[in-house]
């Protein structure tokens, strides 16, 4: 997940809409009073979860062991998961047939995985260390904890169901596809009219903006030979430099902040042939999904003058190339109306919790750019090296995250 701050919305702004008095009367609701007594006794229970499906990979593409790791914890505290088409976990907390979701979703994928359970440990001082811990092992373990904690119902006569999701494919070229499939494909779809990804650690943001991206790969191919001999045949890693050289010398506005990165580069086989094949991956992001497409247009352009300058130039032979788009992540600006970020923001200032809006691309990215309400939000405690080996989380705080969550998630079944 990739954080671009924007303005902090106050509370004074939310009068008219009045979901600080609505914050009020959940407070005072007996199902959210017990709720907040239970999440105390309930921390430790959460934090070995947290280590226990954390040690169990889920790079993306790959979460089923996860997803059955998770089904049976779900099974066990008396619920009724099933697994659907996409491989996602759902869990439906039912009050009504006829009522609308919620839907709580946190995303089951890992950029890294532990290779033996003992890459996730637990230092004396209760920090969880490993890959994938906090992004997004912090957000499984709540969607177990609210699992415990909504055993029993937290608003008397809802008007919404809530729906657990712990889904796949939302990192890197996971492409959003399990919340994709949620919100396109799912029978609970239809139903569910209310968004909520728990993602990471922080609770400084409420992501309602929704960051776009896409991600090609762009692949050059040659009849390739030996680096004497066959000197002057046309170089498919030649071109594809001179092609990432032209690439980035697009022009990247800074407002609205666009980005353009090579993240991953290959070819070749040995270091006397001249290879037959090399791509780069390639990721554009804006929140403006016109500048998207602009600089899509100059990496195309790129990739063409750089593979025709190889091929003039080149004795014998031709380089072919071809650019494959592999994820598209929609855009979306603010909703004129977002009850899920509104409902968190005078959550927030009722919890004292300093958040701002954000945009950024997260799991929400599906629904906010079909017009769906939802945000999303990190569930406390402290977390960091996120994607990388050495990814921490500390569970101190978590307690708030849990108090927070359960607060605006009674708001959300009682207001329409
Ligand atoms: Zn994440």
């Amino acid at each position: 997940m990739l954080v671009q701050p924007r303005l902090t919305v106050s509370a004074p702004d939310l009068g008219a809409l009045n979901w600080p008095r609505s914050v009020a009367d959940a407070t005072a609701l007996a199902g959210v009073g017990r709720a907040w007594r239970r999440t105390k006794h309930h921390l430790d229970w959460i934090n070995k979860q947290q280590v226990a499906l954390c040690r169990v990979p889920a790079p993306t593409f790959a979460e089923r062991a996860r997803g059955e790791h998770l089904s049976a914890v779900f099974s066990e505290l008396g619920h009724c998961p099933s697994i659907d088409d996409a491989g996602n976990v759902v869990v439906p907390l039912v009050h009504s047939a006829r009522l609308p979701y919620v839907a709580v979703t946190a995303h089951m994928d890992t950029i890294l995985a532990p290779s033996a359970p003992d890459d996730v440990r637990v230092k004396p001082d209760g920090t969880i260390t490993g890959p994938g811990v906090t992004d997004n092992g912090a957000g499984l373990a709540t969607l177990l904890g609210l699992a415990r904690l909504l055993s029993d119902p937290l608003v008397e006569n809802p008007e919404r169901n809530v729906l657990l999701v712990a889904n796949v494919a939302e990192e890197g070229e996971g492409n959003l596809r399990g919340i994709r499939y949620l919100v396109e494909d799912s029978p609970y779809g239809e139903r569910i009219d209310r968004y909520l990804v728990v993602d990471g650690a922080s609770l400084n943001h409420i992501t309602d903006a929704a960051l776009g991206s896409k991600r090609f790969e762009l692949v050059i191919d040659g009849p390739g030979g030996h680096s004497w001999n066959d000197f002057g045949a046309p170089h498919p890693v030649h071109a594809l430099a001179g092609a990432i050289t032209r690439m980035t010398r697009a022009r990247l506005p800074t407002q609205p902040k666009t980005t353009l990165s090579v993240g991953v580069v290959e070819g070749g086989t040995s270091v006397n042939s001249i290879p037959t094949s090399a791509s780069a991956k390639i990721d554009v992001r804006s929140v403006n999904p016109a500048e998207i497409r602009r600089v899509q247009q100059a990496v195309e352009e790129a990739a063409r003058k750089a593979v025709a300058a190889e091929n003039q130039n080149a004795s014998g032979g031709r380089l072919g190339c071809v650019l494959r788009e592999i994820g598209n992540r929609p855009a979306a600006p603010p909703l004129p109306r977002n009850p899920v970020a509104e409902c968190f923001h005078a959550v927030d200032f009722h919890l004292q919790i300093p958040s701002a809006s954000d945009c950024s691309s997260t799991d929400a990215n599906v629904p906010l750019a079909a017009g769906i309400p939802a945000a999303a939000i990190g569930c406390g405690g402290l977390g960091g090296n996120v994607h990388a080996p050495s990814e921490w989380y500390a569970p101190k705080g978590r307690d708030l995250g849990l108090r927070r969550l359960l607060l605006g998630l009674a708001c959300l079944q009682m207001r329409s």
